[in-house]
């Protein structure tokens, strides 16, 4: 089962609006696309950010309006960007070969479309991430941008930056803003386009613990008030006075990461050579697709006496990678026991995988303390309704009579 607690959502979001004027957060739905967590996130005033048609068509069955979403991502389809442009999303364009499908669309529709254009840049952090937007430094980005102050049907509005993730140096970020800035002001001087919307994308770490890392994430990790600061006063001291344009956040793993728990229980257990211990979870790797960086804080439920050993925790799946923890001091536990495993509430929900066993429930823990059941354990029919057996693979009637 996953827990979700429902605590200060947003924390630092009041480091942003009380140093700049003009801040709108995105909630980032891959990060964790539940309904109930998205609706949260809404509720607070985040307009969405969506990667993919999917995403897209799942904000609109949330009722976010069309322009309330920030349609990202190297692959939209000329019927998307359409879906987009006649909702008046915002669409950040990743590519040429993109650019020149969108300005096709926006003409077959005899609208001009009002887009924005994702950058990547060297700020510093390696590995650098070349496959997404317009390189700025080799100026493909501004070439991008000659382009569409060429076309009728284009109209470029915003510029947009996603440098990384799990973030770990607020001056990143303070380069990036830098950057962008310098990039609108070189456009607008050179080109046909105002920017009214700098989106620097997501990127603020959590509590997690990167697997090699020395120090504690306590330690490790910067507060978000440190990135805030960097970036409002990067931002105020290089626009000019006066000039204050919506600075877009997409935050996704910094917001959700630490309200998601794994509550996971003891199935069995084994005696390994060298006199290790090792037990049996219910649930394992298939539910942890992050634990490929992080090594969790892991956790009896209950509080248990005994001397605490190195133990190996296994997951319930029939293949030898399924380990949740190599090597893990933990009290003696019995069968039944339950372990809770954290911070698991980013990218874990949205990359699990069907595999061998059904998908745990969901809750939502509120601030009360209640619990509201927002997935429920998966079962049979979720997993088979899509699929189709043909006619001549279709149990025989006959021969099952002939049985009888
Ligand atoms: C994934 C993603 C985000 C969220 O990133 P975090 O590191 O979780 O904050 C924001 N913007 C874009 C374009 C993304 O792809």
């Amino acid at each position: 089962m996953y827990g979700l607690t429902l605590y200060i959502l947003f924390p630092g979001r009041s480091s942003f609006s009380t140093q700049y004027p003009n801040v709108q957060f995105a909630w980032s739905y891959k990060t964790n696309y539940l309904n109930a967590i998205c609706s949260i996130f809404h509720q607070e005033g985040s307009i969405a950010e969506v990667v993919s048609g999917f995403e897209y068509e799942k904000a609109r069955s949330l009722g976010i309006p069309g322009h309330k979403i920030i349609f990202n991502g190297p692959h939209k389809s000329d019927g998307e960007l359409q879906r987009a442009f006649s909702e008046n999303a915002v669409v950040n364009i990743d590519s040429f070969q993109e650019l020149y499908r969108a300005e096709n669309v926006a003409k077959s529709m005899g609208k001009t479309a009002t887009i924005g254009i994702r950058l990547n840049m060297d700020t510093g952090t390696y590995p650098r991430w070349y496959k997404f937007g317009f390189d700025l430094e080799r100026n493909q980005a501004f070439e991008a941008v000659a382009r569409i102050s060429k076309s009728k049907w284009l109209s470029l509005s915003g510029l947009h930056a996603h440098i990384g993730t799990f973030m770990l140096d607020p001056k990143a970020y303070a380069i990036q803003v830098r950057k962008m800035i310098e990039f609108m002001t070189r456009i607008e001087s050179l080109l046909d386009c105002t920017i009214d919307t700098l989106d620097i994308g997501g990127g603020f770490p959590s509590k997690n613990r990167l697997k090699g890392s020395y120090m504690p994430p306590e330690i490790a990790v910067p507060k978000v008030e440190e990135f805030a600061d960097t970036i409002c006063s990067t931002l105020l001291e290089n626009l000019p006075s006066g000039r204050r344009p919506k600075l877009y956040l997409e935050t996704g793993r910094h917001l959700i990461d630490e309200a998601g728990y794994l509550i996971t229980s003891l199935i069995a257990e084994k005696q390994l050579p060298y006199n290790r211990t090792a037990y049996f979870l219910d649930s394992g790797i298939t539910n942890l697709y992050t634990g490929n960086w992080y090594d969790f804080s892991i956790r009896p439920g209950e509080t248990t006496d005994g001397i605490p050993e190195i133990t190996t925790l296994y997951g319930p799946l029939c293949m030898n990678i399924d380990v949740v923890a190599e090597s893990i001091s933990l009290p003696p536990m019995s069968v039944g026991s339950p372990l809770v495993i954290w911070p698991v509430g980013a990218y874990n929900v949205t990359q699990w995988m069907q595999f061998i066993t059904y998908r745990p429930a969901v809750v939502l823990i509120t601030e009360e303390g209640t619990m509201e059941l927002i997935r429920r354990r998966e079962k049979l029919s979720d997993i088979t309704t899509p699929e189709e057996i043909p006619e001549h693979l279709l149990p025989n009637e006959h021969e099952g009579s002939s049985h009888a």
